[in-house]
């Protein structure tokens, strides 16, 4: 296993982090599947027993069952204390001001641990940050880092690079989790994002590094460009490569579902090449053409802009477009829909929309939004967890 420095923490983590959202599941019939503990704990010890030493969790994750597994799988042989546990709580989870100390309290019995290495907010989106601001949560999370409750604090991030660069200068932020793949160079916080959270010795932990799974099994056309390259990978090794190559980065993460997929993926970030700058020009080259060739079949022309925000009804507009558009892309809507589920959840989803109107005055690719959120809406909303 590859190992790097986790920003200004004084300590290394193995390259690949287990995320514990796609664990193993059983589906009984209900709408809700459970997680699979056994083969769950399996692959979670597998996986600290073979050179992984970061796990990340959530409040929410399977139904706020994850963390639990998490903390019982690794409660035996020691594994607890040779490893560094990120978990993250959410705005939503804490709505009255004395649930922030409740909420951890749990988190600590639900994990099974006197202390939290890593304590993360939980998805700021540009239009919550203000409330995170107002609620003083920071603060309150250094009075339990002064009690040695948690160890480091650090922010999730879904939303665009100006609010991104606000929150990152706010503090003095021990980490920052972005989404980021070889799809993502210019969305969300981006590759300036990575450049500086970088500069501010802030510890880079990357998320969704296979965009949902749908970098894992390439369309027929990016396939042949793959093919025809002379440095022979596969789709996985590529996405993660590209990712692998940014010496800011500390850990990337993964869901894994199987012992195989987890095998492959510690295998992969063991490879003695797996390091910084591992990309040639030539590399760089394919992965800007696979790119191209994804967002080639684009279907609604979304740039994510954020100018017919906000809805009033709180429809996320260009995140719905974009599941949308990554089925397209990906010829497979199983992750897009997946993800949908959770819009579903905060009703961000296409279903609220009322057809004001307002959205559609202010795109600048003057696109039919309402019809379009339909279109999206039926392929994406049948996902069941
Ligand atoms: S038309 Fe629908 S999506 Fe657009 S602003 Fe109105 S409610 Fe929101
Ligand atoms: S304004 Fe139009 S292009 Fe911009 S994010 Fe909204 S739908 Fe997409």
């Amino acid at each position: 296993m590859q190992y790097r420095k986790y920003g200004k923490l004084g300590y290394e983590v193995s390259l690949f982090g287990v995320g514990c959202m796609r664990l193993p599941k059983i589906f009984d019939g209900g709408d809700k599947a459970k997680v699979d503990r056994p083969k769950a704990y399996e692959l979670l010890r597998y996986a600290a027993d073979n050179g992984v030493t970061y796990f990340d969790t959530a409040w929410g994750y399977h139904h706020q069952t994850s963390e639990e597994v998490l903390g019982e799988a690794l409660a035996e042989g020691g594994r607890r204390a040779r490893v560094k546990i990120a978990t993250k709580q959410p705005l939503m989870a804490m709505p009255k001001q004395s649930d922030i100390r409740r909420n951890l309290e749990n988190t600590l019995k639900k994990l099974r641990t006197d202390y939290i290495d890593i304590y993360i907010i939980h998805n700021i989106q540009p239009g919550t940050w203000a409330t995170v601001k107002e609620r003083s949560l920071i603060a309150e999370w250094e009075k339990f880092k002064a009690e040695g409750l948690i160890k480091a604090i650090g922010f999730s991030y879904h939303g665009n690079a100006p609010c991104f660069n606000e929150i990152l200068a706010h503090y003095d932020w021990d980490m920052c989790q972005i989404q980021q793949n070889l799809m993502d160079v210019e969305l969300q916080a981006g590759e300036q994002g990575i450049i500086e959270a970088g500069k501010k010795g802030c510890a880079l932990v990357i998320m969704e590094p296979l965009r949902g799974g749908g970098l894992a099994a390439p369309t027929k056309a990016v396939q042949e460009l793959y093919n025809a390259h002379p440095v022979k990978r596969n789709a996985v090794d590529w996405a993660f490569r590209h990712l692998i190559d940014y010496p800011q980065v500390s850990c990337i993460l993964s869901g894994v579902s199987t012992l195989e997929q987890l095998k492959e993926n510690i295998a992969l970030f063991s490879a003695p090449d797996a390091v910084p700058n591992c990309l040639s020009a030539a590399d760089k080259e394919l992965i800007r053409k696979v790119r191209e060739r994804y967002q080639s079949v684009k279907s609604i022309p979304c740039t994510g802009c954020e100018y017919c925000l906000p809805c009033p009804n709180g429809v996320q507009i260009p995140s719905v477009f974009t599941l949308y558009n990554d089925g397209m892309s990906f010829e497979n809507f199983d992750q897009p829909s997946r993800a949908y589920m959770f819009t579903r959840a905060a009703k961000q989803d296409a279903s609220q929309c009322v057809e004001c109107g307002q959205c559609e005055e202010k795109c600048p690719q003057h696109i039919k939004i309402i019809d379009e959120l339909k279109t999206a809406h039926s392929k994406l909303k049948n996902w069941i967890e």
